[in-house]
């Protein structure tokens, strides 16, 4: 099967002919790929940033979308041919503390789709069919493939930051992740603000119904906000541990910062104005199956919608190239059969 391979950290992603993936336990089921969304994990991935390196030679991707092509023996709630996505959380053990009280992506043995095991940048994959999230009929595949990480991972991140109408959220970085994160927000009934570095960014976060937005590139992210009265939560999702400073100061007395961006960097935040203003600076995992049953529920709705657009599998290592420039409207989704 066709797939795009990293090789070597750093190096751009090679088309590989490789061999179709095998169902390797009784619960396992095989996914034939028609879309997947290019997140900026897979670029970190790509690249070896983070101090847990992923497998190689691996095929990348954790929103991967398609059919239901083979089950195993003791697979009882999937069907051939039932439409499933493919999210990070590969499989969690079920049996530790995390796993046993609702924290199932906290788990130690927990399997990463797309990092520890192969993903969704090819024509099939092989997934545990306890944790791939069932697609509503409503929702196609380009359209509901961001659902199965930056949907569900900033819904969660909005759920944490506890959202509710008399809050202000703030969303700093405005990309595949952040773009939805402002939704969720609005959902809430949040009063929300926007922030990036590129203008297109800023103008979709508009569009979306931010009610202020600040271009970090040219205002200061802190002055700016506290301006506008301070915010209660932000939900950082640049790659950059500068942005996560610059919203940590829009913060009121109390307010929680959660952090969803990865960027390989120390986090510069100061203690005395943590301690003395009662701050709280939280990491934020994704989501668990249930929450990313309510994910593809809201986009069921049409509450939530990806600003997306679709090229061929072939393409990703321009939109790497194109990612990192910030170039990207929303998400890109890789059409694969
Ligand atoms: P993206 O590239 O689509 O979006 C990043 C956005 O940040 C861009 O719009 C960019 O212009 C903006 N940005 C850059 N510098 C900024 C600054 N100084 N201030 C404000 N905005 C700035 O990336 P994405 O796919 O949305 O992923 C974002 C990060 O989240 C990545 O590090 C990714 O690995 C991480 N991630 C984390 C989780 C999790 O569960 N915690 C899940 C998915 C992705
Ligand atoms: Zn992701
Ligand atoms: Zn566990």
């Amino acid at each position: 099967m066709k797939a795009m391979v990293v090789e070597k950290f750093g190096a751009p992603l090679v088309l590989r002919d490789m061999p179709e993936p095998q169902l390797r336990g009784p619960y396992d089921v095989i996914v034939k790929i028609h879309a997947c969304g290019v997140c900026h994990t897979d670029l970190h991935a790509a690249h070896g940033d983070w101090p847990v390196k992923p497998k190689l030679p691996l095929i990348p991707g954790h929103e991967g979308v398609g059919v239901v092509e083979k089950v195993g023996e003791l697979v009882t709630h999937l069907q051939v041919g039932d439409r499933v996505g493919v999210p990070w959380l590969h499989s969690a053990c079920g049996l530790c503390d995390p796993c046993l009280s609702g924290w199932e992506t906290l788990c130690a043995h927990q399997h990463m789709t797309g990092y520890s095991v192969d993903g969704s940048y090819a024509e099939k994959v092989v997934a545990d069919g306890r944790f791939v999230g069932k697609i509503p009929d409503a929702l196609d595949f380009a359209a509901v493939s961001p659902h199965f990480c930056a949907g569900v991972t900033t819904y969660k991140a909005v759920k944490v930051g506890g959202a509710a109408p008399d809050k202000v959220v703030l969303i700093s970085g405005l990309g595949g992740l952040g773009h939805m994160a402002l939704q969720y927000a609005k959902v809430a009934g949040a009063t929300t603000i926007g922030v990036d570095v590129q203008e297109h960014s800023l103008d979709l976060a508009k569009k979306l119904g931010a009610d202020e937005v600040i271009n970090a590139a040219s205002q200061d992210v802190g002055k700016t906000a506290q301006k506008l009265g301070g915010v209660d939560i932000v939900i950082a999702t640049a790659v950059s541990a500068k942005a996560f400073r610059a919203s940590f100061d829009a913060l009121k007395p109390g307010g929680k910062l959660v952090i969803v961006g990865l960027p390989p960097e120390e986090l510069p935040i100061p203690v005395f104005e943590l301690v003395l203003q009662g701050k709280s600076v939280i990491g934020s995992i994704v989501g668990t199956r249930k929450d990313l049953e309510e994910t593809l529920d809201l986009a069921a709705r049409g509450l939530v919608k990806c600003n997306y657009a679709v090229e061929p599998l072939e393409a990703v290592n321009d939109i790497f190239g194109r990612m990192q420039a910030g170039k990207i409207e929303g998400r890109m989704v890789l059409q694969i059969s």
